[in-house]
């Protein structure tokens, strides 16, 4: 059985047709890379499959339950998580305690540990809101992976972020995979999310284009063709 089952998604705004009929499945433990051109539909799919956007027509079935009208708190306590593209760390209180407080169940050396994957050990004792936007958004992730989801969606990880902490997250993606974690990421970094995608799924105007592996869906005309026309 998947892990998420959407089937015939279909969401419009006024005039606009955000997503047309859209029907996809994510397996347990890959990491999946949504792409597309921008207003093609990827955020508001994210949104419809985390609740806080009602679909028009269709269906979401996380682990065999129909999770079609629920709201956001009650799919996320599911294990559902979510990094948003802004970070919103709790600014005052210390790098740690960010981490701590997202699973109080975690030991002292759980946290550390978590903050050495995503690179900040050095900045367990500083107050979070002194990060840059790139070490916050390392930090989300760090919060995202103490509660040890089961699908974590991310929408554009490495948007704001220096290059140089890329791996960074490529390593967090890495152990939440090795966890059993089935990971969504929506991202512009096509050439980032090849590296560590099992599956890319290629969205324009409101459909799935394209879905397989990285190499062939990058390769895809149509895919090519989306991005030129947007
Ligand atoms: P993407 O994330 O791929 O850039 P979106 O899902 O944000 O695409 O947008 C898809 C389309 O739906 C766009 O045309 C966008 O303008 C429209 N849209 C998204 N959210 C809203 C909203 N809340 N109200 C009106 N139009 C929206």
């Amino acid at each position: 059985m998947p892990v998420v089952e959407a089937r015939g998604l279909v969401k419009r705004f006024g005039g606009v047709t955000a997503l047309d009929h859209v029907t996809l499945t994510f397996d347990e433990g890959m990491v999946y890379a949504i792409i597309g051109p921008n207003g093609s539909g990827k955020t508001t799919l994210l949104n419809v499959l985390t609740g806080y956007v009602k679909p028009d027509a269709g269906s979401v079935h996380i682990m065999g339950k129909d999770v079609t009208k629920w709201p956001p708190h009650r799919i996320a306590s599911l294990g559902v998580g979510r990094v948003f593209q802004i970070p919103l760390p709790f600014r005052t209180l210390t790098v740690y305690d960010n981490v701590a407080i997202a699973n109080p169940s975690l030991s002292g050396s759980e946290v550390m540990e978590l903050l050495r994957l995503v690179g900040l050990e050095g900045k367990a004792w500083e107050r979070a809101g002194r990060l840059s936007g790139g070490q916050q958004k390392l930090l989300e992730i760090a919060r995202a992976l103490a509660k040890n989801p089961k699908i974590l969606y991310m929408d554009e990880p490495t948007a704001g972020v220096n290059p140089g902490l890329f791996e960074r997250i490529e390593n967090a993606i890495r152990e939440m995979k090795e966890r059993g974690t089935t990971v969504v990421i929506i991202e512009h970094n096509v050439r980032f999310v090849s590296r560590i995608a099992d599956e890319m799924i290629a969205m324009a105007q409101g459909r799935v284009i394209a879905r397989g592996a990285p190499e062939e869906v990058t390769r895809d005309p149509r895919v090519i063709e989306s991005y030129l026309g947007s």
